[in-house]
């Protein structure tokens, strides 16, 4: 799958489209998903044109990959879910119900989430 500009993610690291900003550095942009699924639920988005997890993991370089990690692990400190505890979950694909075709990590806490999936 090539990558679509187009995206709203991609829309969004543009400033294009507004968004309530967590974090952001020179590798990824955090911010906090639309219609939240947990008390807290933050995305955090690289930036650069990655279309999914298996993407990323195929194209971006080794500093990029270890930017864009150490991002999320930023991110989940500001957020405050690091003594609670947070899920980390990426979507890859349609049998994964991806919807975004932008690289994208949800990182969701603030209260026991339960089972991985429902
Ligand atoms: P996916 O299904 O691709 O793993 O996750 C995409 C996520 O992006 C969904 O949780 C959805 O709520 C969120 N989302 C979609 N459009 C927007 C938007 O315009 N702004 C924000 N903040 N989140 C969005």
């Amino acid at each position: 799958m090539s990558y679509d500009n187009q995206n709203i993610f991609a829309k969004i690291i543009r400033g294009e489209i507004p968004c309530k900003r967590v974090y952001e550095d020179e590798f990824a942009l955090a911010f906090h998903d639309i219609q939240p699924e947990a008390p807290t639920h933050v995305l955090v988005v690289p930036k650069g044109d990655f279309v999914s997890f298996d993407d990323f993991t195929q194209k971006a370089s080794s500093e990029f990959m270890v930017g864009y990690f150490s991002a999320v692990q930023k991110t989940a400190a500001l957020i405050g879910v690091v003594e609670g505890g947070y899920r980390i979950i990426s979507n890859h694909g349609a049998d994964a119900s991806q919807s975004v075709p932008h690289f994208h990590m949800h990182i969701l806490g603030g209260k026991p989430l339960g089972k991985l999936l429902p």
